[in-house]
């Protein structure tokens, strides 16, 4: 428990009106964007730079406060929940932009950066960074989480874009990790190690992000399918022909019916893929588009609507963005858990057919980002019902059951957090020691984000 003297010594760090233990504060930073149950910091401190972090982390490991990274709080497995209470650091005071390196394709930033605002700035100059989580992320989030969406089919994950880290250990000591290069042999992947811990390993106060240049021209189509197997089965087809898509999206008919339902459109209520495709010329993406189609009407397709061309690639996009909101609109008094697993391209066709039956009963939307083999299925019901949750939890269980046979993941892109920790050993097997072992090394008081990724 924080003293009154702990805090007066940690606003002396920040600054007066830069820490607070406000009821409304507390409440804010108490809970992410999923069903876990909320607990509340002792105090939420907004530090401004990389010293007064390494001060706070000083001073938390000599007084033994846990301490718990905030960026906006969109996670969805309760990973920055404070569940052992303390200081949480959330990092809106540190959004500068440091530097664009235009030449070298990177970007230099804070750790509260936005990367939607950091993308608007980036345009500018023709660059983006591609990661896309759909929220309004931070990169510290981002990095925390390992985040994906919608791009990572082309583009990679936030991992495949990381390149420098400036990073705040347990204790306060300030390391620097990674260089300039694209590519290096250089000792142990410590980025990777930092990359994905949910803040469990260090705090990040900076990092360099490699950046891409914006597609000249874009393609879109949308094409309806009479079943969901029709759909899967095209996307194992479109990716193992060799194309590229720039993002590949499957969403069942329950999410096409949630999303006329909440914004009035009337698109038919059927298994459906939107795609995306990146390239320079009209013609050559005319060309693509011919040959998408013809896979999707070998398929059995029975829509299609496309264009080329940034509006035409807007306009078809434009049902996708917000499903979750949609979801939860549509459904006042529910709350979601939400299933993020990841297969084998391979098995994703089996995936989704084991993960319809398994739903059968339940308020479930099926949808993801299919290129990568992830699939998310909200379940939409009430955790104070018992019984109804136990049934929700146990399709969740199953699910993740499969999808670790197929030899996927219990988790694409929304990381452990709570919920996915008794499915680590199972996936992990002997290797879930080691990772215990490095926490107990880099953090032996077990001060950063506690009771998160280990059980
Ligand atoms: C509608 C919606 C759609 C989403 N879609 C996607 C999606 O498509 N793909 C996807 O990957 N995710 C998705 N998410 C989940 C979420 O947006 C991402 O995981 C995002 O990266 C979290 O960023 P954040 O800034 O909110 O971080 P937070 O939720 O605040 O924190 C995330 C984790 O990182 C840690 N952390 C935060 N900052 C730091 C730091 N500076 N140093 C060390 N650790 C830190 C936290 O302690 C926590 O463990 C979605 C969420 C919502 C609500």
């Amino acid at each position: 428990m924080i003293t009154h003297d702990d805090l007066g010594n940690l606003r002396a760090i920040v600054g007066e009106q830069y820490a607070s233990t406000g009821e409304s504060v507390l409440n804010l930073h108490s809970h992410d964007e999923s069903y876990h149950t909320p607990v509340l910091p002792d105090v939420v401190l907004w530090p401004h730079s990389t010293g007064e972090v390494s001060r706070i982390a000083r001073y938390a490991f000599e007084r033994k406060i846990p301490v718990t990274c905030w960026g906006v709080g969109s996670s969805l497995e309760g990973n920055p929940i404070p569940v052992s209470h303390g200081i949480v650091i959330d990092f809106q005071e540190m959004q500068r932009i440091l530097a664009v390196r235009p030449e070298d394709f990177q970007v230099d930033v804070e750790a509260g950066v936005v990367y939607k605002e950091l993308n608007k700035t980036l345009s500018r100059q023709g660059l983006f960074f591609p990661p896309d989580p759909g929220a309004a992320a931070t990169i510290g989030g981002m990095i925390g989480n390992n985040a994906s969406g919608i791009r990572t089919v082309k583009y990679g994950a936030t991992k495949d874009h990381i390149m420098r880290l400036v990073v705040v250990l347990p204790g306060g000591d300030v390391i620097k990790i990674g260089n300039r290069a694209r590519k290096s042999s250089s000792g142990y992947d410590l980025i990777h190690l930092f990359v994905g811990c949910e803040g469990t390993l260090g705090i990040i106060t900076e990092a360099t992000l490699r950046l891409v240049g914006l597609p000249a021209n874009f393609m879109a189509i949308r094409v309806t399918f009479p079943e969901i197997k029709n759909a899967t089965d095209t996307v194992f087809q479109v990716m193992s022909s060799g194309f590229s898509p720039a993002a590949m999206e499957l969403m069942d008919s329950n999410v096409i019916s949630v999303l006329n339902c909440d914004r009035n459109l009337a698109m038919q209520e059927q298994p459906t893929l939107l795609m995306e495709f990146n390239g320079f010329s009209e013609e050559g993406l005319r060309a693509e588009m011919d040959y998408i189609e013809e896979i999707c009407t070998e398929n059995g397709s029975i829509f299609t609507d496309k264009g080329i061309g940034q509006m035409e690639r807007d306009r078809l996009w434009e049902m996708r963005h917000l499903t979750f909101e949609s979801i939860k609109r549509q459904h006042p008094g529910l709350l979601p858990l939400i299933v993020d697993i990841a297969v084998p391209l391979s098995r994703y066709s089996d995936m989704v057919t084991f993960i319809k039956q398994e739903v059968g009963d339940l308020l479930a939307y099926v949808f993801g980002h299919a290129g990568d083999g992830n699939i998310h299925v909200i379940i939409m019901d009430a955790p104070a019902d018992n019984r109804r949750w136990a049934r929700v939890e146990e399709a969740n269980q199953r699910i993740v059951e499969k999808a670790l046979a197929f030899e996927g993941t219990c988790t694409g892109e929304h990381g452990v957090g709570i919920g996915k920790r008794r499915f680590l050993a199972d996936e992990h097997g002997e290797s879930l020691a080691l990772m215990k072992r490095i926490k107990t090394l880099i953090d032996p008081e077990g001060l950063l984000n506690p009771g998160k990724l280990f059980l």
